[in-house]
């Protein structure tokens, strides 16, 4: 079965983008992922994300880096890819303060380099990576996708937008087409393990103290990684020129009360360690997913509630998993 085409998937190895690639293999496309497995997070993690289709015969991976002069090109050509889905990035808000270089060369170098493959392979259709941290500050509530988006507060954020205006710019030369996706704080089984509610059901589970940061007012838009999946899927068969949408729960959830739900879930008592603020942190996100659902017929289906049932489902199973191993 080959209803689709092929997909390149870069970052097909991480979090979000291993869901994609079972998703798009179970709907019939043929799966290319390129991934270097870096060292932001242990890359066996990342293997182990892609135990269950590594052997599937519509699925091929590629351990290379998006930067690699004539890399994504070379295997666009040798697989016929149609449709590019860029996910490979380094992530995360804090470590970007830290090493804005690195960042700059992964998420803006590299999404050019992906560009420019795309041009010269004359692929048609591209889906971004986009971030709600593009929004900053923003102090209007929710934020849409008119929102002026120019007042980015970490290097992590100004990369991001960066790769959209890039991502224009080709769109404009080449006209391929473009969906440039917001996604706002994404949470589920094989979550980045330093992300919020992966690290903080570690700690937990392990009885450590957790940080929070600020007074636990702080307020974010949690995404069930399924409905970004199928976000991305009608973002990449309805994209018809250059387009940004907004993927989000839209509903908010304070830190505080993420802590609480999380160690209810897990049947114990959080030992919470309170600490300043951070810098390059929002205050609040929150997505107006209205042209998301006008032209993509998108909704989120997974509330924090059963989105976080699920996730410590999995959560369990890994730490038995590993106790047993
Ligand atoms: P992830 O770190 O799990 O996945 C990114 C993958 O890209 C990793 O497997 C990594 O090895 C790979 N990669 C990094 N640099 C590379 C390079 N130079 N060449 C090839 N591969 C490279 O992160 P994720 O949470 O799955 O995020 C996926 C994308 O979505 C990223 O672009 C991220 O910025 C974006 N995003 C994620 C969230 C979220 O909440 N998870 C929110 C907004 C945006």
């Amino acid at each position: 079965m080959q209803a689709h085409g092929s997909v390149l998937i870069t970052g097909g190895a991480g979090f979000i983008g291993s869901h994609l690639s079972e998703r798009m293999i179970a709907e019939g496309w043929r799966v290319v992922v390129l991934d270097n497995f870096d060292e932001f997070y242990d890359p066996a993690v990342k293997r182990e994300n892609l135990r269950e289709i590594l052997g599937h015969p519509r699925f091929r991976l590629v351990e290379a880096d998006i930067r690699e002069p004539g890399a994504v090109e070379a295997l666009i050509a040798a697989e016929r890819i149609d449709a590019v889905v860029h996910l490979a990035a380094r992530a995360g808000v804090r470590p970007s303060i830290a090493d804005p270089l690195l960042y700059a060369s992964v998420n803006l170098v590299g999404t050019t380099a992906v560009l420019e493959a795309c041009r010269r392979q004359g692929v048609g259709r591209l889906v971004f990576g986009s971030s709600s941290s593009v929004y900053g500050n923003n102090r209007k509530v929710p934020f849409a996708e008119d929102d002026p988006v120019d007042n980015p507060i970490s290097p992590y954020a100004a990369t991001k937008k960066a790769g959209e205006l890039i991502c224009h710019t080709y769109h404009h030369l080449t006209e391929i087409r473009v969906a440039c996706l917001r996604f706002f704080t994404v949470y589920g089984p094989r979550q980045r393990p330093e992300m919020a509610i992966q690290r903080f059901a570690r700690l937990m589970a392990e009885g450590r103290p957790i940080q929070q940061f600020g007074d636990g007012t702080t307020e974010r838009d949690y995404t069930f990684v399924d409905d970004i999946v199928d976000g991305i899927l009608r973002a990449l068969e309805r994209a018809e020129t250059f387009h940004i949408w907004n993927l989000g729960g839209s509903r908010t959830v304070t830190l505080k009360s993420l802590i609480a739900k999380i160690a209810e879930r897990l049947g114990v008592e959080p030992n919470v360690e309170c600490l300043p603020a951070q810098p390059g942190d929002v205050d609040r996100t929150w997505a107006d997913i209205g042209l998301a659902a006008r032209d993509l017929d998108w909704a989120p289906t997974v509330d924090i509630d059963r989105g976080l049932d699920r996730f410590t489902a999995w959560f369990r199973r890994q730490s038995l998993v590993r106790r047993s191993g």
